[in-house]
Formats: C-alpha cells, sequence, structure tokens
C-alpha cells in the first residue's frame, strides 16, 4: 500500500512538473508523453501506475517485455507499450506482436525486417528513428552524417510510419546540443515525434521540444 502511495504520488509529481516545464518553454511541444520505462521493474510495480491510469511505457528488452507484458496487456488493452532498445532483426515478431511502436530503428537492415513483418501481417506500428547524436561507438543508432539517408530509406524504400526521432545524448555531455541537433533533424523531415529526455535531463528535453520523455528512475527509484 505505502509503495502505491508512493508510486502514484510521484508519477502526479513528474505529471505536474513536466505540465510546468511546458508552460515556461516556448519551444515545448503541447503535448508531453511521460513514458514510464518500467525495466527491471516487476509486474506488481507495473500494476501500480496502471491503477493510477498510467498506460503509456518504454521497455528496452524484448525478452524481459515477453516475460512481463502480454498477460498485463491481455487485461489492459488501452496500455501502449514501446520498445526503446536495441532490436536484432531475428526478433523483429516477437517485438511487433508485442509493442505498439518501435522505437529504435537505427539501421536499414532492420527497416528491412520490420517491413515484411507489417506485410505479412497486413498491419503496421509507428516506428522512431534512433539518431546517436553523440556519435558514441557503444551506442545504438544512426549517426547523424546517416540520418537524412536512413529516414528516406525507411519512408521511401519500406513505407514505414516514421513518427519521429529518439537520441539518447552521452551520460557526460551537456544535453542540450543534443537535444537541439535532434530537433533539427526531424524539422528538416516535417517529423512531429521527438522521444528524448530520461530522469537526469527530462527538462532540457522538453524545452527543446520533447514530444516523449522516457523516466525510469524518477518514477520507479533506482532499478535493482
Ligand atoms: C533505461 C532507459 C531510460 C530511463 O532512464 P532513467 O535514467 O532511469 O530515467 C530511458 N531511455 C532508455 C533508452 C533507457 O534504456
Amino acid at each position: 500500500m505505502r509503495i502505491m502511495q508512493h508510486l502514484s504520488e510521484r508519477l502526479h509529481l513528474l505529471e505536474h512538473h513536466i505540465a510546468e516545464m511546458r508552460a515556461q518553454s516556448p519551444l515545448a511541444s503541447a503535448h508531453v508523453t511521460l513514458v514510464a520505462v518500467s525495466k527491471g521493474q516487476s509486474q506488481e510495480s507495473i500494476r501500480h501506475l496502471l491503477a493510477a491510469g498510467h498506460r503509456d511505457f518504454g521497455e528496452n528488452r524484448v525478452q524481459e517485455a515477453l516475460e512481463k507484458w502480454p498477460s498485463l496487456k491481455a487485461e489492459f488493452p488501452d496500455i501502449r507499450l514501446r520498445l526503446i532498445g536495441p532490436l536484432q532483426t531475428n526478433k523483429v515478431r516477437e517485438a511487433v506482436d508485442l509493442f505498439d511502436a518501435i522505437d529504435t530503428v537505427d539501421r536499414p537492415k532492420l527497416a528491412e525486417a520490420l517491413a515484411h513483418e507489417f506485410a505479412r501481417r497486413g498491419d503496421t506500428r509507428p516506428c522512431m528513428i534512433q539518431i546517436n547524436t553523440g556519435e558514441e561507438p557503444q551506442k545504438a543508432g544512426a549517426s547523424p552524417a546517416e540520418a537524412d539517408a536512413l529516414i528516406r530509406v525507411c519512408r521511401i524504400e519500406w513505407n514505414l510510419s516514421v513518427t519521429g526521432l529518439m537520441c539518447v545524448p552521452p551520460v557526460d555531455d551537456l544535453p542540450s546540443p543534443h537535444f537541439a541537433l535532434l530537433r533539427k533533424i526531424a524539422k528538416r523531415h516535417s517529423l512531429p515525434e521527438l522521444s528524448m529526455g530520461m530522469s537526469s535531463d527530462m527538462e532540457e528535453a522538453i524545452r527543446f521540444g520533447a514530444t516523449h520523455v522516457r523516466i525510469g528512475t524518477a518514477l520507479f527509484g533506482v532499478r535493482c
């Protein structure tokens, strides 16, 4: 009971905070979705947020999500679950079965595999393209130099429903130049959505027009 109050309280505080940030920022999006990042969290914790009415969630591992989410989604059909971590082409079918949006399209091969899976099912999912704004070798995402070409391939060659761009700035950098860069690339392609900002940098992200902030720690507490 205490945990539950705790979680729903944090959710409401965060939503309030997001609304305040939006109101103060001229570039802010009219609507910012708080994506609750539930990786490493139990079904029980997730249920507390569901009970508080929250429906937007993100997971970064397909396998972990497959263990936690099918039963929850059967119970709450209006859940919107986003994949925010890397996707291997051999996991595309399972991912499309479970996730309502794929936010980490980062290479032509994956775009192709998704297109084939959507065609097979006669159904599609909104996708975001992940940009490695800091050009970190260990991080997923297309480099800024590859971004235009990848966005075109996804939209024109594979006819994916690309709604926006996603990024995770380097931990040691000031995040704002990365958010500004993501915004600039999205503008160039008239892409309306920007998934950027996590617990530590959501304020800057909202200031630069984030439409989705991905919040784990600030909501659930430190992951075990
Ligand atoms: C874990 C994760 C988050 C949430 O990070 P917090 O710092 O816990 O808010 C956001 N985005 C991605 C891609 C993640 O893997």
